[in-house]
């Protein structure tokens, strides 16, 4: 199957892969059918993504459609849309036993630090898998995840409705290349109630 990679900083190519087979972990294969272009990616094609090792399969923003299942798999069934969690723990460690597998000390990151979804299938643990509504087109579901970080700094920064707020951030592509996670943190927003 074709797979877009980064070999190395500033040379991408389109190669054939070996097409995943599922196992006990992971038991779900995908077929993608879209995928984001995010800052990291274009950081990581740069060079400038310190996390990122290479030669890397990228595409972190991932949907598709479930292609064969394995053992285990109960909520899912072949045909099903899903989007798919960039982000795998280990579910072992202090921060996974509190339920906050998001900052894992082992956390691997899909397009990252393990290949990721510019490629025609993935396998992928169930639990990484979220069935999309039938209103969701494949590419607007893609957003999915962008939308999650603003949604999460609104929430941490307990906004409420008449908040005035001062948002400080800079323009895409002058600062590091997750300047969209960084534009919404919450310690960057100033509020103002009255
Ligand atoms: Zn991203
Ligand atoms: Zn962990």
């Amino acid at each position: 199957m074709k797979a877009v990679q980064i070999v190395k900083p500033d040379e991408l190519r389109v190669i054939d892969v070996e097409k995943p087979v599922i196992d006990g972990k992971n038991n779900v294969l995908v077929r993608m059918t879209a995928a984001g272009i995010c800052g990291s990616d274009v950081g990581i094609y740069h060079g400038t993504n310190a996390a990122a090792t290479y030669p890397r399969i990228i595409g972190h923003e991932m949907v598709g459609r479930v292609e064969e299942i394995g053992e285990g798999v109960s909520g899912l069934k072949v045909g099903d849309r899903v989007i798919i969690n960039q982000v795998t723990s280990c579910g072992h460690c202090y921060p996974c036993r509190k339920g906050r597998g998001n900052v894992c000390d082992n956390l691997e990151v899909r397009g990252v630090h393990i290949d990721g979804g510019y490629r025609e299938f993935i396998a992928v643990p169930e639990s990484d898998c979220y069935l999309l509504p039938d209103s969701l087109s494949d590419e607007d579901a893609v957003m999915i995840e962008p939308t999650t970080i603003a949604i999460q700094s609104c929430t941490r920064a307990q906004l409420e409705k008449d908040d005035m707020l001062l948002i400080l951030a800079p323009a895409p592509g002058q600062h590091d290349p997750e300047d969209r996670q960084t534009a919404l943190r919450p310690h960057h927003c100033g509020r103002h109630r009255g």
